[in-house]
């Protein structure tokens, strides 16, 4: 069992921390105020190779894998979760062409990735979120095309996606489908909901597909398999999304501790007193276990073994710990943490959007408690 990084991931980790230090963090603020895209800073990591590097060299991209994809997730993480979330949807358009598209679409979408190609992926529905087996979004054969009609909602970076990945209905079962922005019958609403407290990166918008026609290997892997392709490709993002909360969870114990080591009261340093220290330390437990649990779900990710459990642990205990770590660091902050000059209440707002989106921990739970149930069916107890 192997705990360090490489000297070459190692070596990735600080050039990114640098990249995201120089680039990111000057403008993390005003994003979150904005709302916007990132799309200069989006273009930049592709021309770096940052967004394709799991995608392999045959196609354009840096050959590498989950590892180094949570490295880059936590770095940026820590600076703008809005980055993070758009880098996401670009690893969940690319992971499902890699593991179900066509050799075409394969050749003809893979490469433009590393030229700042954006994609989205769109499964919910204003009826339907959780529960993806049931949609309103169908998508029938005629001819030599797919005609994909419905409407997704609370799509991620929507406002700028070249590509969508769409979960619909056929006569076989949910199954998945690609469409460019630009095709006849794809156009965009911007309802209240789209607007969020946190990953503010542009509107969620709903994606509205009338009568929109694709071609027939613009269908994902199987008709009908949509479900379980669906799944395995949110195993890989939800394993990113768990590294981009453990970056703010992160960043909130560094801007708390620096905090607490400066200022005093009772002529103590705020740290020194035990129930406080205390904390801390528990969290920087929790900040150790949540990278473990993150590096576990990419190295078998990587290695092509299923991580269902894995990724949804590794999701609901970063998702929930950088919730905890933001409120924490706010109170041991005082009056100043409550500031709005203070960084925890943007820590706070995307760290409880991330532990809805992409899966609720509610959901994720029921996925590993299903598993645990299986695994103990028909299991006398022993010491009866
Ligand atoms: C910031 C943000 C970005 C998003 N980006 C995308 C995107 O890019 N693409 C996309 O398709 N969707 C996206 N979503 C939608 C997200 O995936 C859904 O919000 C999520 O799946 C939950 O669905 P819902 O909101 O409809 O909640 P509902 O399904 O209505 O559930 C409401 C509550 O009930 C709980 N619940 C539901 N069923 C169960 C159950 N069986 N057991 C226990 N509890 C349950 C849920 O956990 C939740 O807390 C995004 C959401 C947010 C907030």
């Amino acid at each position: 069992m192997e705990f360090a990084l490489t000297p070459e991931q190692e070596l990735l980790r600080e050039e990114i921390r640098e990249w995201a230090r120089r680039e990111v963090q000057p403008v993390a603020d005003e994003l979150d105020a904005q709302g916007v895209y990132p799309l200069e800073i989006i273009q930049d990591a592709a021309a770096r190779g940052y967004t394709t590097l799991a995608v392999p060299r045959e196609h354009g991209g840096m050959g590498l894998g989950m590892t180094e994809v949570c490295i880059l997730m936590e770095e940026v993480g820590a600076y703008s979760p809005i980055v993070g979330v758009s880098l996401i949807t670009i690893l969940q358009g690319q992971t499902m062409i890699r593991l179900f598209g066509s050799e075409r679409t394969k050749t003809s979408f893979l490469p433009r990735f590393r030229q700042g190609f954006i994609s989205s992926y769109a499964l919910t529905e204003g009826r339907h979120g959780s529960d993806i087996r049931s949609l309103d979004t169908k998508a029938q054969r005629v001819g030599d095309t797919w005609v994909i009609n419905g409407r997704k909602a609370f799509v991620t970076s929507s406002s700028a996606a070249d590509l969508f990945v769409i979960l619909a209905e056929t006569d076989a079962g949910v199954s998945v489908f690609l469409s460019e922005r630009d095709r006849p019958g794809v156009s965009f609403a911007t309802p209240e909901r789209s607007e969020t407290i946190g990953l503010r990166n542009g509107p969620h918008m709903d994606v509205c597909l009338s009568n929109c026609s694709v071609p027939l290997d613009y269908l994902c892997g199987r008709e009908g398999a949509g479900v379980r392709q669906a799944v395995e490709v949110l195993d890989v993002s939800r394993t990113g999304a768990a590294a981009i909360s453990l970056g703010i969870a992160q960043a909130a114990f560094e801007s708390a501790m620096r905090w607490v080591m400066h200022r005093k009261a009772f002529d103590r340093m705020i740290f020194d007193f035990q129930g406080i220290q205390w904390k801390f330390v528990d969290i920087r437990t929790e900040l150790a276990a949540a990278r473990m649990l993150i590096h576990q779900a990419a190295w078998l990710l990587d290695r092509g073994h299923p991580a269902i459990e894995e990724a949804s642990r590794a999701k609901i205990y970063a998702s929930e710990l950088a919730t905890r770590a933001a409120l924490f660091g706010m109170q041991v902050c005082g009056a100043n943490g409550i500031s709005v000059s203070a960084p925890f209440g943007r820590y706070l707002r995307d760290a409880k959007a991330y532990e809805v989106a992409g899966g609720s921990s509610e959901i994720l739970r029921n996925t590993i408690g299903k598993r645990v149930r299986k695994e103990y069916e028909g299991r006398a107890p022993e010491w009866h």
